[in-house]
C-alpha cells in the first residue's frame, strides 16, 4: 500500500515514522524547507501521547525525546493567580505525572530523522483529486501529481485536504489571539523568580486579559538523565508565556508590531486592565525575537460535526480535523494519537481482513471522539477568558479574585 501524507509537521511526520517503520511505502510532503527552521515553543505530551508516539518510532529516538524532555512530576503543582500576582489556587500533585513538555523543533527535527528520505521538503501541495483510475492524488504548484492508495491530510489548522474533503473551512476563529514569547528564569529578579517557581501558572483578570506561563526546564528536569542524547532547544529554566485576549481591532493591530514595540504594546495593554507591574516583569525580560502572535482556531466541540465527510481513500488528521487551541495543551498529542490509530487500523488491511474504506472509516470514529475531548477541554479556558469582557464577567472576576485570594493565604 502506497500513501502519502500532506504536511510533515508534527501528525504527518509521526505518521511518516510508524508508515516507515512497518514497511508501508510513504512519502510525506512539506512546503517547509528546513524541519528545525519552524515556529513554535513547546509541546506537551501526555502519557498517552507519549505511548502512542512508542508504537511509531524506534526505542532510540524515543530516548532522545526524553533525554531532551521536562518532566512534569519534577515540576511543582501549577499555580493560578489574579492580576495583582496574589495566589488563588494550586493544581493537582504532580509528582506521579507522567507527562512531559519538549521543544516543538526537537521533536520535529527527531520525528523527521525517523522518517528519513521519505520526508519531502520545500513541496507545497496545491490540491487534492481523483485521477482517471479512481485512485487519490496530490497536486503541487511545481511539480507533477503523484498518486497513492491512501492520501492523508496532516496540513494543520488551514488545512486543504479537509477543505476539500468538508467542502469548506473545517474550524473558525475562536475569538482570542495569543502572544507568545520565552523569558529565561535567570532574567527575572530574585523575587520574581520566587514567586512564580519551577511551575506553570494562569492568571485571569476582568476585561478579557489572561496570562499563561509556562516552566520548561530540560537540563535539569530532564525527563531521562542521560545528557549524551539530549537535544533540546532550550538549554536551562525558561519560561514560555502566552498573553490571550478576545480578537477586536486593537488586538489586531498588535500583530504587526515586532520584538521589543510589541513587548511594549503587551505590557501596556496589562497595565491599562490593573495587572500590577511585577507579573508584567515576565514580558519585559522576554527574549524579544522570541515573541510572536498566533490566532487561536478551533473545530466544534461536537464529535458528529468533526471530519463530516463519507469515509473513503482520503482522509485527514490532527489539526487539519480537529484545531485545537492551545490553552489545553493536547492539539500535538492528539494528532500523534491519530497517527498511531491509523496506523493500527491500517494494519488490518494489510493483514487481508479489512476493506480500505472500512479502516478509515474506523480510524475517523476515533479521531472524532479524541478531537471532541481535547476540544471542550481547551475551550473552557477560551471561553472563561471571553466571559471575563462582559460587564458581568469583568464585575465577578473583580469580587471573587480579592476573597479566592485571602482563602489562599488561609490554606499557605
Ligand atoms: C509554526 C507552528 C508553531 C506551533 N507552536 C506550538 C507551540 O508552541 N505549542 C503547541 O502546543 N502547539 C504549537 N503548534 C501547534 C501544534 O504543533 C499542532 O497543534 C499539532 O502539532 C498538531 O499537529 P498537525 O500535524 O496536525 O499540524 P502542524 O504541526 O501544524 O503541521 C502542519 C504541517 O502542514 C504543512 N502544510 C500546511 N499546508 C501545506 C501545504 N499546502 N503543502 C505542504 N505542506 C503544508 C505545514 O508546513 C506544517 O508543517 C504550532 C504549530 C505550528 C505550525
Amino acid at each position: 500500500m502506497r500513501v502519502v501524507v500532506v504536511g510533515g509537521g508534527i501528525g504527518g511526520l509521526a505518521l511518516g515514522a510508524g508508515l516507515r517503520r512497518r514497511g508501508y511505502e510513504v512519502a510525506v510532503f512539506d512546503r517547509d524547507t528546513d524541519v528545525a527552521a519552524t515556529g513554535g515553543y513547546h509541546i506537551t505530551l501526555d502519557e498517552r501521547a507519549q505511548s502512542a508516539l512508542r508504537e511509531l518510532v524506534a526505542p532510540q529516538i524515543m530516548r532522545r525525546l526524553l533525554a531532551s524532555a521536562s518532566a512534569l512530576r519534577l515540576r511543582d503543582r501549577d499555580a493560578f493567580w489574579d492580576r495583582r500576582g496574589r495566589l488563588l489556587g494550586r493544581g493537582p500533585d504532580l509528582s506521579g505525572d507522567a507527562g512531559v513538555d519538549v521543544d516543538r523543533i526537537t521533536l520535529r527535527m527527531l520525528l523527521a530523522e525517523a522518517v528519513g528520505d521519505d520526508l519531502r521538503l520545500g513541496r507545497t501541495v496545491s490540491g487534492v483529486g481523483q485521477g482517471d483510475d479512481g485512485a487519490p492524488r496530490v497536486l503541487f504548484t511545481d511539480a507533477a501529481a503523484v498518486s497513492a492508495d491512501l492520501v492523508v491530510g496532516a496540513d494543520g489548522t488551514h488545512s486543504l485536504v479537509a477543505q476539500h474533503l468538508a467542502g469548506g473551512p473545517a474550524n473558525r476563529p475562536a475569538g482570542l489571539i495569543g502572544f507568545s514569547g520565552r523569558t529565561l528564569r535567570s532574567d527575572l529578579s530574585p523575587g520574581e523568580q520566587r514567586r512564580l517557581g519551577p511551575r506553570s501558572g494562569l492568571a485571569i483578570g476582568p476585561r478579557g486579559a489572561a496570562f499563561y506561563v509556562g516552566f520548561l526546564d530540560p537540563v535539569g528536569n530532564a525527563a531521562l538523565d542521560a545528557p549524551e542524547l539530549r537535544m533540546s532547544v532550550t538549554t536551562g529554566p525558561t519560561y514560555i508565556w502566552g498573553a490571550m485576549f478576545p480578537e477586536s481591532a486593537a488586538t489586531d493591530s498588535l500583530r504587526d508590531l515586532r520584538d521589543g514595540a510589541l513587548r511594549a504594546a503587551l505590557a501596556r495593554r496589562f497595565r491599562e486592565r490593573g495587572w500590577a507591574e511585577q507579573t508584567l516583569e515576565v514580558i519585559a525580560r522576554a527574549a524579544p525575537h522570541s515573541l510572536a502572535a498566533y490566532r487561536f482556531n478551533a473545530a466544534s466541540t461536537r464529535a458528529g460535526d468533526l471530519a463530516p465527510w463519507p469515509a473513503g481513500r482520503i482522509t485527514a488528521l490532527g489539526d487539519a480535523v480537529h484545531a485545537t487551541p492551545p490553552t489545553a495543551g493536547m492539539g500535538a498529542g492528539a494528532a500523534i494519537r491519530d497517527a498511531a490509530a491509523l496506523l493500527r487500523h491500517l494494519g488490518d488491511v494489510t493483514d487481508g481482513g479489512t476493506p480500505p474504506t472500512q479502516a478509515v472509516h474506523r480510524f475517523e470514529a476515533g479521531m472524532r471522539r479524541r478531537g471532541s475531548e481535547i476540544l471542550t477541554l481547551a475551550m473552557r479556558t477560551v471561553r472563561l477568558v471571553l466571559a471575563t469582557d462582559t460587564t458581568l464577567g469583568a464585575a465577578a472576576t473583580a469580587v471573587t479574585t480579592p476573597i479566592l485570594a485571602a482563602a489562599a493565604r488561609l490554606r499557605h
